[in-house]
């Protein structure tokens, strides 16, 4: 019987695949995990790429390559978003549906993990492409999907309007309307009050409670954020609501900084006006490279995967890092992070805060009955408050860092289901 360390495959340090492998084995040797579960751990547990013709408006037909990847069900459906991109690729989506097993775990909703994407650049296609390209993904997805099965949910450049639409052809293949087959749907449609904002509050708790961890002020800190969508762009009001000071933000473009603090809301209304942050008043520009780098108390990489490396790991000189993104940190990176004393707050704790939420909607859709946003965001505050003091004490019992003790609960409470479920057949 092999064990853990024989079946990882050392992969380049971009994969993120072979990353939360890394993370996992790590988790696996410190909790011990059965070597025949841990073998089931590290596969998806179902996978299907599909081939999207769609129809464009200038009379061409184009076939898409999507793709989904179920990596665990063993707690619950599968959950997790749909990326439209160009750099969407299948290791990518096995490691988003990955790292979505685990942070259902940490956070203890009742899901287990999936992911999609579609190769495709939606910024050089009209909405009535966008429509066709989803309705007729949902449609090859039939089989797999549906509120038990698997309940996708908006991720990079998919949003509500996107949700409608899968929520739409899911609902004519079944012949009755089913709002909870997703979740991140328009709040007239089914959608809960509070997703929108979910993941950046919760980023921005999680930033109050590595703070107080670390014994750094709560008031008055410097704060870094790389991208500014939806993740990056609400963590950062709400750093500045409670008082923190912004000095630098980005986009794919680049970033604006200014030592003193940025006016986050007007901030905000330019990007949303002028479609970029470059040319905001008062503030000099910068690169992606020379933000991560910016002397900080705490950076929030709430971009994309593979921004903090072996390659710039050195440079960072923040004391708090909080993964508004997923995967934007490698293991290599890690080594030399601890080694800095720098907390990192890692992606499976500091972004669930989307994921609480959808489980509230799910929850909301099939009760038929809907909460105020206050109830909304209490909730989930709660728990990410339970979560985050979970992941300190895990990392404590096992003396190891956030992100492994975070690993390590999640794969615990993974484990236990396929213990207590046993091997049907
Ligand atoms: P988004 O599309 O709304 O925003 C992404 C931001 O990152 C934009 O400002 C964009 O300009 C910038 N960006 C993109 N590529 C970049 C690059 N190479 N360098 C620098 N900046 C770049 O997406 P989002 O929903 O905010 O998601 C951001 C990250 O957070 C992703 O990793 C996503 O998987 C993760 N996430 C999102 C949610 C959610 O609820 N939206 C939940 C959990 C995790």
């Amino acid at each position: 019987m092999s064990t853990p360390e024989q079946d990882i495959d050392q992969g380049d340090e971009l994969n993120p695949f072979s990353q939360m492998k890394k993370r996992l084995e790590k988790a696996a040797k410190l909790i011990n995990v059965d070597s025949g579960i841990y073998k089931i751990l590290a596969e998806p547990y179902q996978e299907l790429a599909v081939s999207i013709p769609v129809k464009m408006d200038d009379g061409s037909l184009r076939v898409f390559t999507g793709y989904r990847v179920q990596h665990s069900i063993a707690r619950g459906p599968a959950k997790g978003g749909i990326r439209y991109a160009p750099e969407v690729n299948l290791d990518e989506v096995r490691a988003l549906s990955a790292w979505m097993t685990w942070k259902c775990a940490v956070v203890n909703v009742p899901f287990g993990g999936g992911k999609g994407g579609i190769i495709c650049d939606p910024r050089r296609m009209s909405q009535g492409e966008i429509e066709r390209l989803t309705r007729r993904y949902t449609a090859n997805l039939l089989d797999i999907i549906g509120p038990e099965r698997d309940v996708p949910a908006p991720d990079m450049n998919t949003n509500a309007q996107t949700m409608a639409w899968f929520m739409d052809t899911y609902s004519m293949h079944t012949r009755a309307t089913c709002t909870a087959a997703v979740t991140g749907k328009p709040i007239g449609l089914g959608g809960s009050l509070g997703r929108n904002e979910a993941t950046g509050l919760g980023v921005a708790i999680t930033a109050r409670e590595s703070l107080k961890h670390q014994n750094l002020p709560n008031k008055g800190c410097k704060v870094v954020i790389q991208g500014s969508g939806n993740v990056g762009g609400l963590a950062a009001k709400f750093l500045h609501e409670m008082g923190h000071k912004v000095i630098a933000i980005s986009d794919m473009y680049g970033g604006i900084h200014n030592p003193d603090g940025l006016e986050v809301p007007a901030v905000l209304k330019w990007l949303k006006e002028k479609g970029k942050l470059e040319g905001f008043p008062n503030t000099e520009s910068l690169d992606n490279a020379q933000l991560l780098a910016l002397d900080c108390d705490v950076l929030v990489p709430a971009a994309t995967e593979n921004q903090i490396t072996s390659t710039n790991a050195e440079d960072i000189r923040a004391k708090v890092i909080v993964e508004g993104a997923n995967g934007p940190t490698s293991d290599e990176a890690d080594q030399i992070l601890e080694k800095n004393n720098v907390f990192v707050a890692p992606d499976i704790l500091a972004n669930a805060g989307g994921v609480t939420v959808s489980y509230f909607e799910w929850v909301q859709n099939r009760m038929g009955y809907f909460w105020e946003k206050k109830d909304v965001l209490n909730r989930m505050e709660r728990i990410l408050v339970d979560s985050f003091n979970d992941v300190v004490e895990s990392a404590k019992r096992y003396n190891t860092s956030p992100r492994i003790g975070a690993y390590c609960l999640a794969v615990e409470r993974v484990a236990y289901s396929h213990k207590m479920r046993g091997m049907y057949a």
